[in-house]
């Protein structure tokens, strides 16, 4: 275990790259998956089974985190670690982007924003140093900088002024973070879906230095087809020697196509979020395990799968508790789609070195294609 933060490439293939991003918490294997911790739990699973599944880093949010239950009372029960028993690495998002998206009444000002809390309409304001602030407060170890982002589509103007209002920011975020040996900084790309401008947002994150590079501003409504059109440009304006990090992304499919495109690190809510409204992501694609087809089937999810959830149920059990809302059906579901997703870059980071991503990537789409298996 290294006492500072450091990114090393084990090795590429194409564009796709595997490494090993170290930090005083432990190791993050690269191309990796970060399961979403939104309040301090990933909702449904205890810790040691969020770790069993194969996950190296957990996602926190600065956002909710501060509305309930604060930042400094977090820090007072002695940080994010010990308080949701997670001892691995945690990166925190800035907050910036939920307050776009949660916040009521938001008012945007050169210097920071302004908004009313979604759970109590209580008045808060994020700035870059009150961001920089609570992410240490929280004692993340990979923080991410303070950025604004507008929903697409948006026009060329209105994308031009955000970034440059972001990189402003990102200065600032630089400039409140300090010297913090063993934590991270990662500042945050924007430009939504032009070229030109994604380079300024580069050139200017460049300047200003950081440990790691997020490609920010996507997975926001353009769809696949676009957002892989950024991506066929957008990391390798980034600095090659450091992480590069989508944030918000996505379905397996995604991810894979993130990958294939230089990208090393992703979060998304979407395979716990998908475990507790009775939806499944198997090898071969998605699974609503609520649908009448399931209720008499005793195969698993995925008879390949060596998850708890796969080894030990039906789909038949599956159906019934997702049916009867009983708790135990989000835990296994989430349990399942959360392993599957390791699995995914599991897989990814044994390809790489091996010089058999494409073949790994085109069998991936094959088995998908194929679809699930039929009913019984
Ligand atoms: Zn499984």
């Amino acid at each position: 275990m290294s006492d500072r933060f450091a990114f090393s490439l084990d090795a590429t293939d194409g564009p796709a790259r595997t490494g090993r991003i170290e930090t005083p918490r432990g190791t993050i294997r690269t191309p990796a998956f970060m399961p979403v911790g939104t309040a301090g739990t990933v909702k449904g699973m205890l810790p040691g089974s969020v770790a069993e599944t194969g996950a190296d880093v957990l996602l926190g949010n600065t956002y909710h985190l501060m509305l309930r239950p604060g930042a400094e009372r977090i820090a007072r029960l002695g940080g994010l670690h010990k308080f949701m028993n997670w001892p691995g690495p945690i990166l925190t998002d800035s907050g910036g982007f939920q307050v776009m998206s949660l916040g009521a009444l938001r008012k945007l000002d050169p210097d920071g924003v302004t908004f009313r809390s979604h759970i109590d309409g209580s008045r808060h304001r994020l700035t870059p140093e009150r961001s920089m602030e609570i992410q240490r407060l929280l004692g993340s170890d990979i923080v991410m900088a303070f950025d604004e982002c507008p929903a697409l589509p948006a026009d060329r103007a209105r994308i031009a002024s955000s970034m440059r209002l972001s990189m402003e920011w990102a200065a600032r975020s630089r400039e409140a973070f300090g010297d913090r040996p063993g934590h991270a900084l990662f500042g945050i790309q924007q430009g939504g879906l032009e070229e030109d401008l994604r380079a300024e947002s580069a050139e200017a994150l460049r300047a200003i230095g950081f440990d790691g590079y997020a490609v920010g501003g996507l997975a926001v409504g353009e769809g696949q087809a676009a957002m892989f059109g950024c991506l066929d440009y957008a990391p390798e304006q980034l600095p090659a020697d450091k992480p590069r990090y989508l944030m918000g992304v996505g379905k397996p499919d995604d991810i894979v196509g993130a990958v294939a495109r230089g990208i090393d690190m992703m979060d998304c809510v979407l395979p716990t979020r998908s475990g507790r409204t009775g939806q499944a992501w198997t090898r071969r694609g998605q699974v609503n395990i609520r649908n009448a087809r399931h209720a008499d089937d005793p195969r698993p999810l995925d008879e390949h799968c060596t998850c708890p959830c796969c080894r030990g149920y039906s789909r038949a059990y599956l159906h019934h508790v997702s049916r009867a809302k009983e708790m135990i059906a989000g835990m296994l579901l989430t349990w399942h789609n959360l392993h599957y997703y390791q699995e995914i870059m599991a897989g990814m980071r044994a390809a790489i070195p091996a010089g058999r991503f494409a073949a790994w990537e085109a069998e991936f789409h094959r088995l998908r294609a194929e679809g699930d298996i039929a009913p019984l």
